[in-house]
């Protein structure tokens, strides 16, 4: 599928509507007009949250951290899980009060919640104080709706069904000064059964080589010191122009730029993550060694069901291939317990898996069934309690796996960069690993590059001096 890029001329229709927005708040407000926004969800959600800023930026909007102050607020919502669903409705509940003591406010909801038919109604006829709702594929139409809302007093469901479109040229509002997220592509082609993306960010669609490319070039030379390649699976990046392996050539473009930064990337997934794009991360200079490398499971059987199309031998062949070739890149992975049917003894195969692979870092899910997805449909005879139970044992398995590897760094130095003070008002960074490490020093080293000797490695971070 050829990828569908929005056309310059209805972008351009779009800023004017940025303008005409402006216009009618300065003339209706008689002040700055204030926006909340929060983003819920994966890197690629905060990537359309800083468009989505962005464009609230070009019709006038400052930005506050107080949605009871705001004029506009909007939460940009994930589906992944139903946990996550039920947070955003509370979170809208809360809103309502905003909307008596303020009338003027517009309450906007989008991503990938509202682009599901039975949440969509659900906003509709339970919230009708929720003024504009859009989905994945009407991002950059909110100007337009903004307008509409403003000057009709229109309520507004903007949720085309679609395969996705790409839109280039709209400027990000980073919430981060050192940190970028950098897209690489949008949706996903892989319908993995338990798995919600698919069919609410629509196919794959890669976006075009040099886009990317200058859009490194400008964060590099806007300071920003590390840039993180996103994508639902990076390593097909391209495949839709008929290319393979592009995210290795892109991956070397992008560590030829002058200048002091680093490079991460993720999602890589384990089917497509190539030999090849291993050596590049050991070729590359300012490519971090770190490789996100979701198994969701060490069970072939489950691995089958979930529709990953790998099995448990291939992981750990490109698993120990990253180790020998990178001696200390740090894996981490996501992984689902309790799977529709998924019994003790195939659970045990994920525990030993991550004994086998000894991740330094493991996001772990209790299995979430979504509406549309064809796990939802599968006989789930597993017990909540047995779940939650996986869950715990899974937990602890891995915090004795991360403390062993953690303690082989004591005494290691390590590059991190400095990204602010913590709670206890120690500087605090990541090691090219992607870990944690706090130490004492002075503010002028936020935003730097510094060597850390580990002195004492805990659980889940690294406690360390300044060298
Ligand atoms: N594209 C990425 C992951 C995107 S979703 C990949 O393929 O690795 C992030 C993680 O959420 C997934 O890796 C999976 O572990 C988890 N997840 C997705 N759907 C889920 C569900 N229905 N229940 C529980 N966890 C889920
Ligand atoms: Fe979901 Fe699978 Fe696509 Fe990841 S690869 S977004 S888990 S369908």
């Amino acid at each position: 599928m050829a990828t569908s890029f929005v056309e310059q001329g209805e972008l351009n229709l779009q800023f004017e509507n940025c303008l005409k927005v402006k216009e009618f708040l300065k003339n209706h407000l008689g002040r700055t007009p204030l926006a909340f926004t929060h983003t819920y969800g994966c890197q690629g959600n905060v990537a359309e949250g800083e468009r989505i800023d962005g464009m609230l930026k070009m019709m006038g909007y400052e930005f506050c951290d107080d949605a009871s102050k705001a004029d506009f607020v909007l939460f940009n919502t994930c589906a992944v899980r139903e946990h996550a669903e039920e947070r955003v409705f509370g979170n809208i509940g809360m809103l309502k009060k905003f909307k008596e003591t303020n009338p003027n406010l517009i309450i906007a909801v989008c991503g990938c919640m509202v682009q599901q038919e039975h949440i969509k109604e659900r906003l509709r006829k339970s919230f009708p104080y929720v003024d504009i709702v859009f989905g994945t594929h009407a991002i950059h139409t909110l100007p337009e709706h903004v307008l509409n809302c403003l000057t009709k007093e229109e309520r507004v469901f903007a949720v085309p069904e679609s395969d996705g479109v790409v839109f280039e040229g709209v400027p990000s509002e980073h919430t981060n000064t050192l940190k970028a997220f950098l897209p690489i592509s949008y949706g996903c082609n892989n319908f993995c059964t338990y798995c919600v993306v698919p069919l609410v960010k629509g196919r794959e669609r890669s976006r075009r080589y040099e886009d990317i490319i200058n859009d490194a070039k400008r964060l590099v030379a806007e300071g920003f010191k590390e840039i993180m390649l996103i994508g639902q699976n990076v390593n097909s990046y391209g495949n839709d122009f008929g290319e393979t392996n592009l995210f290795s050539k892109l991956l070397k473009e992008i560590d030829e730029i002058p200048g002091d930064f680093i490079i991460r990337f993720m999602t890589s997934h384990p089917k497509d993550c190539s030999f090849e794009l291993i050596d590049t991360i050991a070729q590359c200079k300012k490519v971090e060694h770190h490789l996100h490398l979701p198994f969701q499971s060490g069970n072939d059987r489950v691995l089958k069901e979930m529709n990953r199309h790998y099995d448990r031998e291939r992981y750990v062949t490109v698993a120990k291939y990253a180790k020998e070739k990178i001696p200390d890149i740090a894996i981490t992975s996501d992984v689902i317990v309790g799977f529709p049917g998924e019994t003790r003894e195939e659970f045990l195969d994920t525990v030993s898996l991550i004994r086998e692979v000894e991740f330094s870092s493991l996001y772990i899910f209790i299995y979430s069934p979504r509406v549309g997805t064809k796990a939802a449909t599968m006989p789930d005879p597993i017990t909540a309690e047995e779940k939650s139970a996986r869950f715990k044992e899974l937990s602890d398995a891995q915090a004795a796996v991360a403390e062993g590897r953690n303690l082989s760094m004591k005494g290691k130095t390590y590059r991190a960069l400095i990204e602010g003070r913590n709670k206890a008002g120690r500087l605090g960074g990541r090691t090219s690993q992607n870990i944690m490490i706090e130490f004492d020093g002075p503010d002028e080293l936020i935003g730097t590059f510094q060597n850390i000797k580990v002195t004492e490695p805990l659980t889940w971070i690294l406690k360390g001096e300044l060298q």
